[in-house]
């Protein structure tokens, strides 16, 4: 696996160096390109049925979805990054030359029980190549069934982030009561998933210049959401559901979209997934996300 991927790498640099001004070697290099990603595909394909993670350096797992079409990750695996700049709705941007815009999934509060449909979205997004984070509450990690669920979908390669102990608006909290929120949540998402929590979505996109340096502290990257809909009362249910998702005026490529794991929303996915794509987006792998530090303030 790490033989191709470093063929990939360096065919990659080589189609770098040759596609300034020499059409022949540029051809050439792409003719490569393709071979390699066909490969590159089946390891992909490799890692989507077993299950298992390759691991790069940093300790972050590679993407498992068919990235080839709109991504050519950088030498560190990483082809787009969230801007540390939170003004701009943690909107996600390419970092490489040759990578297309794309729109990410996101659920938070996941798993509420009883009435959770994390899994069957898991499945279903699965299905059809899409990866996505699902942002947990401590408080919902509690009883045993629970923590099955988020497991459940880590193990099936969805990213797991944090979204505080108990969903409070942090700004009412003091510098030790967030801590507490964030590292409690924290330490039981590794304890679950043995890798390293990367998100951070504060309730409510609340947040402080506190909850910045905590973040930066806990190795978080804060992000808040672009759109999301499925906690209005105009849309909980799924056909409107899926109509406002893909027709509002905040959808652009980078959209950063919030869901929750309800069974409207269950209901309006593959719409949603199927729309997005018809529309030419395409859902990043979230492990093609580089992490960065936020900035303070
Ligand atoms: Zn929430």
């Amino acid at each position: 696996m790490k033989f191709y991927l470093l063929i990939l790498s360096v065919l990659l640099l080589v189609g770098c160096q040759t596609t300034e001004n020499n059409s022949v070697e540029e051809t050439q290099a792409n003719v490569e390109t393709e071979t390699i990603v066909e490969e590159s595909n089946a390891v992909q394909d490799t890692i989507l049925e077993t299950g298992s993670k390759e691991i790069r350096p940093d300790g972050v797992p590679v993407a498992w979805t068919d990235y080839s079409a709109y991504a050519n990750p950088n030498e560190e695996g990483y082809a787009y990054e969230i801007h540390p700049d939170s003004d701009i709705s943690s909107e996600i941007l390419p970092i490489t030359e040759s990578s297309s815009d794309v729109v990410l999934f996101t659920f938070d509060d996941a798993p509420q029980t009883p009435g959770s449909h994390a899994i069957e979205m898991a499945e279903l997004m699965k299905s059809k190549d899409v990866n996505a984070i699902f942002l947990v509450n401590g408080m919902y990690l509690e009883s045993e069934e629970n923590i099955q669920i988020v497991k459940t979908i880590h193990d099936m390669g969805f990213e797991i982030g944090n979204h505080t102990e108990t969903h409070e608006n942090l700004r009412e909290l003091t510098y030790e009561e967030q801590y507490y929120q964030l590292k409690t949540t924290n330490d039981k998402i590794l304890e679950i998933t043995g890798e390293p929590v990367r998100w951070f979505r504060p309730p409510f996109g609340l947040y402080n210049s506190e909850t910045v340096s905590i973040c930066n502290e806990l190795g978080l990257q804060l992000m808040t959401w672009s759109f999301g809909y499925d906690w209005m009362d105009e849309y909980l249910e799924a056909e409107p559901l899926a109509q406002v998702s893909l027709d509002n005026k905040y959808l652009r490529g980078g959209a950063n979209i919030l869901m929750h794991d309800r069974s409207w929303t269950y209901g309006a996915l593959e719409k949603m997934i199927d729309g997005y794509r018809e529309m030419g987006y395409h859902i990043v792998d979230p492990y093609l996300i580089k992490h960065q530090r936020n900035v303070e303030y």
